[in-house]
């Protein structure tokens, strides 16, 4: 069957391209494959499934829809299943926002949203161009795309993105922060910078797809300070670290930054495809029909989405990923002193990063910082935690961080399986 589908599918297929599993049957953590093997699933829908598999409140929000006899089609009409959904997505929402929020359905994909709030931002700024940061993912349509760096459509001008292991200034930590901050406020000064009248800035608080590189807090603090006294609108692409990922319920109320805009999608439709933009009434310029599609009223998204944002609130998820995911990178941190080959350690909740390096590649003389990254040790870590029953996925500039996404409701125990695991997985490469 992989042989057949592989034969049919276009080889740009996403994400588990390379993983050779036919699963068939999952629950919580553990996928199973049409050869009854059982894997520890830790890229979890690429951070879609905030309670694992087929978690039995989202199995019965679903249920209840289909037993209901509501019509499972319904263009954009309020329906009760939408209220729903909109009432528990409200509750969550940041404070500074959740009082004066409008939502958008777009749909079904992450990269559907991210469009919508370009598109809303020109149309309220009277602006075109965009802001986007080196090492972003923002999706695989015309906008998004170009804003990740590829070959879309709208004028994109990138910024430094900071981080500390390999940065851009090459010294790091605050100061890295501070100064990828000054670069952003001097080329927006610089009427000759070439740098299009923004209409907006768009920004991941943890870039995912770009490494699992998390966003300073002061960076982000100035760079709302940055767009407010600019009037131009900051969008954060909440799609990956939203619904308690990264240890708070949206990741940007680490900083207290809140943004103007939102794209929200994957958790939020509890496994099905959902995407909404969020965003401050005032910017609300659209008129009736500004915005269609066909499929925005999922129904059983919707009901998925509103149980799993329920549950992840009422059972303190987002906390629990915290101190989860701090345990986890403690343990983890100690591999990079054990194994040269570790570069880095990094993350925020259970949004975790391992970045491979290669102690051996010569370097010019007296070259300091990390080593160059190994795409081929993290391939190599990637199939030897899939020899052990662990899928973990792979990404970063050069494909070279290993990425954990586990289920919030990850138990302990669980999790040392996972981390015994993947240093044996590292342990053997290493080798
Ligand atoms: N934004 C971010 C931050 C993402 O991580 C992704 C997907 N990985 C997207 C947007 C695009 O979402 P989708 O794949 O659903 O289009």
């Amino acid at each position: 069957m992989l042989r057949r589908q592989a034969a049919r599918e276009s080889a740009a297929r996403t994400y588990a391209r390379a993983l050779p599993i036919v699963p068939v049957r999952a629950r919580g953590l553990t996928i199973e494959g049409a050869d009854g093997r059982r894997y520890l699933d830790c890229l979890s829908g690429a951070g879609t499934l905030a309670l694992g598999h087929n978690h039995p409140v989202v199995l019965e929000a679903i249920r209840k829809v289909l037993d209901s006899g509501a019509p499972l089609h319904v263009l954009d009409l309020a329906t009760p299943v939408k209220d729903a959904f909109t009432t528990e997505l409200f509750r969550t929402l940041p404070p500074g926002l959740a009082d004066r929020a409008r939502v958008q359905f777009c749909g079904p994909a992450g990269t559907d949203a991210v469009e919508a709030a370009f598109k809303l931002v020109r149309a309220a700024t009277g602006r075109t161009g965009m802001l986007a940061f080196t090492g972003a993912y923002h999706g695989m349509t015309a906008g998004a795309l170009e804003a990740s760096g590829g070959a879309g459509d709208v004028r994109v001008a990138r910024l430094p993105y900071p981080q500390d292991y390999r940065c851009p200034f090459g010294i790091g930590g605050e100061h890295g922060a501070e100064l990828a901050a000054r670069w952003t406020e001097s080329v927006l000064d610089d009427a000759k910078s070439g740098v299009p009248s923004p209409a907006g800035m768009i920004l991941e608080p943890v870039q995912g797809e770009g490494g699992v590189i998390p966003a300073p807090d002061e960076w982000l603090r100035r760079m709302r300070e940055i767009t407010a006294a600019r009037s131009i609108p900051l969008i954060a692409d909440e799609v990956q670290t939203g619904v308690g990922r990264t240890g708070r319920f949206w990741a940007v109320e680490h900083s207290g930054v809140v943004p103007d805009v939102m794209v929200l999608s994957k958790a939020i439709g509890g496994s099905l495809p959902l995407a909404v933009v969020v965003y401050r009434d005032d910017l609300d310029v659209w008129q009736p029909g500004a915005h269609a599609g066909t499929f925005r009223g999922n129904q059983l998204a919707m009901a998925a989405g509103a149980a799993t944002l329920a549950y992840v609130r009422q059972n303190g998820l987002a906390e629990r990923a915290a101190t989860l995911g701090a345990r986890m990178l403690a343990h983890l941190h100690r591999l990079t002193e054990e194994f040269a080959c570790v570069g880095d350690v990094r993350g925020r909740g259970l949004m975790i990063g391992i970045e491979m390096v290669n102690p051996e590649a010569t370097r010019p003389p007296g070259a300091t910082g990390p080593h160059p990254p190994a795409p081929s040790i993290a391939t190599a870590v990637q199939r030897e935690c899939l020899r052990r029953g662990l899928i973990v996925e792979l990404g970063g500039r050069h494909a070279g961080v290993v990425r954990l996404l586990p289920p919030l409701t990850l138990t302990d125990e669980q999790a040392d399986a996972v981390l015994d695991r993947l240093t044996d997985a590292i342990a053997s490469v290493a080798a």
